[in-house]
């Protein structure tokens, strides 16, 4: 399908946008082409579109489920017991809300780290977004467990991928404090003989930081290098306190981080140092919003803006957490650390992009429409949005949603007796 997008806000200029198969092609004034589809932009803008790097979607089912607690308590004693209950057609169901939430608010990418990863597949192959689909490994330290998980990772990798073109399988270890040597010596060499992307938690909270410490004499960023965790496809969600040493460590290896503040806010873990790290390693640090029961929702475009402020905050400087460094991040960043050729509007690079209604109150006036998205913005203001050149927001719609918010509202009532 070929889609002509015509007189739109493209940067600082009007032009015409030519999207054939899953690319942008042509950028140019006045484009003539018989295309299927032809998009009045004259009151629109076109931006890149959000890769969400660190994310659990399935857990926006379990939204509003449990608040107002720190990390740990909150997972143990809500969290963890409820998603033991959850099958394999919740996980699809939830995962099919959650993508309707990213879409809704512009995202077209999300790193996922959760259970039955072959149902949120299904999930992501029918909403026509990108994913990055992982199996969480954590054993709690218990050697059965480390068996269960090594079968389940293996079946999961073998696998049929349902849709090779905008999913990409992947590993991902939940952090230093669930997860025994023997199952991190696994991940570790399994990503490596497959050549997969690896998530992993990384010093979330001070006292993940301190018990690492007592137990193995080593702070978490120390732990995964001693198991060569640490490579360009590692994303590191969270590292809100790293030490120096444990920065130059992740730099010298090129992993990627993934910057969640408001996951962060709302546990009250930390401030992450977006100004310090953006400097070091511009290209490195991109943006995750968790998952929505520890956010309270997927919106990329809100993330941002807090991103920006609590840059600000944690810098004590108001040139800190620039809205273009904050966007970057967002967009192309997140897009590179998956290894996709997207995030940018392009021609020659992969076709996702958002357009954004210029005649929104947020958006006027529109000096500068990066200006306006970060920090003026919400979801409203997003009327349309492509993946792999595909309309997957027309107008405000997106197909199937009162069966998706219908189907989430039974599986909620379903929930809601087993608490
Ligand atoms: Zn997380």
């Amino acid at each position: 399908m070929s889609i002509l997008i015509k007189n739109i806000l493209h940067q600082s200029y009007r032009t015409d946008i030519l999207i054939e198969k899953n690319k942008f092609v042509k950028i140019d004034k006045d484009i003539k082409n018989k295309t299927l589809k032809v998009i009045d932009g004259s009151h629109k803008a076109i931006l890149p579109a959000f890769y969400n790097t660190h994310c659990h979607a399935a857990m926006s089912i379990l939204r509003g489920y449990s608040d107002d607690k720190p990390l740990f308590s909150w997972l143990r004693e809500d969290i963890w017991p409820i998603e033991a209950c959850l099958t394999a057609d919740d996980i699809y169901l939830s995962s099919r809300l959650a993508i309707l939430e990213m879409i809704k608010s512009g995202t077209v990418f999300f790193a996922d780290m959760y259970f039955y990863g072959e149902a949120t597949m299904q999930a992501v192959k029918e909403m026509g977004i990108r994913a990055a689909i992982s199996l969480v490994e954590m054993d709690m330290f218990d050697m059965r467990q480390t068996k269960q998980k090594q079968e389940a990772t293996e079946k999961f990798l073998l696998q049929e991928n349902p849709c090779p073109e905008r999913i990409i399988k992947g590993l991902s270890c939940h952090s230093v404090y669930t997860v025994s040597g023997e199952l991190l010596e696994y991940a570790s060499q399994t990503a490596s003989q497959n050549n997969l992307f690896m998530q992993i938690h990384l010093s979330e909270t001070q006292k993940e930081n301190i018990e690492c410490l007592e137990q193995y004499n080593q702070s978490p960023t120390q732990r995964l290098d001693s198991y060569n965790l640490l490579t360009p496809k590692t994303i590191l969600a969270h590292a809100v306190h790293l030490s120096a040493e444990d920065i130059e460590t992740i730099y010298t290896h090129g992993s990627y981080l993934s910057y969640n503040p408001i996951s962060n806010l709302k546990l009250n873990s930390g401030l992450f140092s977006f100004e310090k790290l953006y400097r070091k390693m511009p290209d490195k640090i991109t943006l995750g919003t968790d998952g929505a029961s520890s956010n309270n929702n997927l919106s990329m475009i809100e993330s941002i803006k807090v991103a920006s402020l609590v840059a600000k905050l944690q810098a004590d400087s108001a040139v800190s957490g620039k809205a273009k460094d904050i966007f970057r991040a967002a967009t192309y960043n997140g897009a590179r650390a998956f290894g996709l050729d997207a995030g940018e509007i392009r021609e020659g690079a992969l076709a996702d992009c958002i357009l954004v209604d210029l005649n929104h109150p947020f958006m006027v006036p529109s000096y500068n429409p990066i200006s306006n998205i970060v920090y003026s913005a919400d979801s409203a203001c997003i009327s349309d949005v492509i993946c792999d050149g595909r309309l997957v927001m027309e107008n405000y719609q997106v197909d199937g949603e009162e069966e998706i918010i219908a189907e989430a509202q039974r599986t909620a009532e379903k929930i809601k007796k087993l608490k």
